[in-house]
């Protein structure tokens, strides 16, 4: 069986963006602007996102502590919808010590010489650390299809390149997390998901503020030519990824406030769920503590 956190009850607001069994799975099921979610305004998430970054940062602190659980929160999307941002709102309340962010970007030529999981591996948590990545080992089955010459400069041997590629690489994600869930490690996967009009709104921005230009790459223009084939591929992995041990969250990211909400009500609900708590002390210990109390006083 596979070893995964002790789910609670999920809560409504949240159970309809987690995605913990894909068969039958359609992103057009999903609102980019959330407009189902109710209980809570552009007014409200400011308080429930700080009481979200309290609550986790307690949570980081027994996690730490506990030194037994990784977590591993991986950010999927669109170009502009919103990884940064979200990334450093949910995590402002933690502790550096006990965090660290990946963003992966295109692989160097070291690393396209390499299987493509093994640059994703260097970079998973240790125990009672979060790991956060900024794309992730999918971009294998997302910007790699779309663009044969990026395959191509992969170097693979004709005979392991087949029509059946992008199903052989979702199964061995799915076999390498399984594997990471049975040794502990937390999955939480979010895909931020816009629309295409919202992301066209958000590249102008960046287009008219100065302080947004490096953000903007004339290449994110041209990639939105691949949306539909970019939504195909993601609920094709989505589809066929999403498992409880590892589950899938699909956040409505048109509405900045309510992306940060859910994703940081997500991991609180997740590190809720595993029983967290500082180590006791055994009775050696407490003899040992008494002693050096008496030596400092
Ligand atoms: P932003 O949303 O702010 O633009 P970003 O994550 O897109 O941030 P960029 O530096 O703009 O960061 O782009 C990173 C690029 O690297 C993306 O275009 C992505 O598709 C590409 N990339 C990531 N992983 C791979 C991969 N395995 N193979 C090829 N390209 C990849
Ligand atoms: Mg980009």
């Amino acid at each position: 069986m596979t070893s995964r956190p002790r789910s609670r009850k999920p809560s409504d607001a949240l159970a309809r963006y987690r995605v913990t069994e894909g068969r039958g799975f359609r992103l057009a099921d999903h609102d980019p602007a959330g407009r189902g979610h109710t209980g809570l305004t552009k007014k409200t998430a400011p308080d429930l996102l700080a009481r979200g970054t309290q609550r986790l940062a307690e949570l980081q602190d027994m996690l730490y502590a506990q030194n037994r659980w990784a977590v591993l929160c991986l950010f999927q999307a669109m170009d502009a919808a919103g990884k940064d941002g979200t990334i450093k709102h949910v995590f402002s309340g933690v502790n550096p010590q006990g965090c660290q962010v990946t963003s992966f970007k295109a692989p160097t030529s070291t690393e396209l010489g390499q299987d493509f999981l093994r640059r994703h591996m260097l970079a998973l948590p240790a125990r009672g650390m979060i790991g956060i990545h900024n794309r992730s080992w999918y971009e294998e089955v997302l910007v790699v299809r779309q663009h044969p010459d990026i395959l191509a400069r992969q170097q693979l041997p004709e005979r392991v390149v087949s029509p059946r590629i992008w199903r052989e690489r979702l199964e061995d994600i799915t076999a390498h997390e399984r594997y990471l869930a049975r040794q502990g490690v937390v999955i939480l996967k979010f895909f931020l998901n816009v629309s295409r009009e919202e992301q066209r709104a958000r590249f102008l921005k960046r287009l008219e503020e100065p302080e947004k230009h490096w953000k903007f790459r004339p290449e994110d223009v041209s990639e939105r030519r691949h949306w539909d084939a970019y939504m195909h591929a993601y609920q094709q992995a989505i589809r066929a990824t999403a498992a409880p041990h590892a589950p899938w969250y699909i956040v409505p990211a048109d509405r900045k406030w309510l992306t940060r909400a859910v994703v940081v009500s997500a991991i609180v609900e997740a590190l809720e769920g595993l029983g967290l708590r500082y180590p006791v002390v055994d009775d050696a210990e407490r003899a040992a503590f008494a002693e050096a109390r008496a030596a400092l006083e």
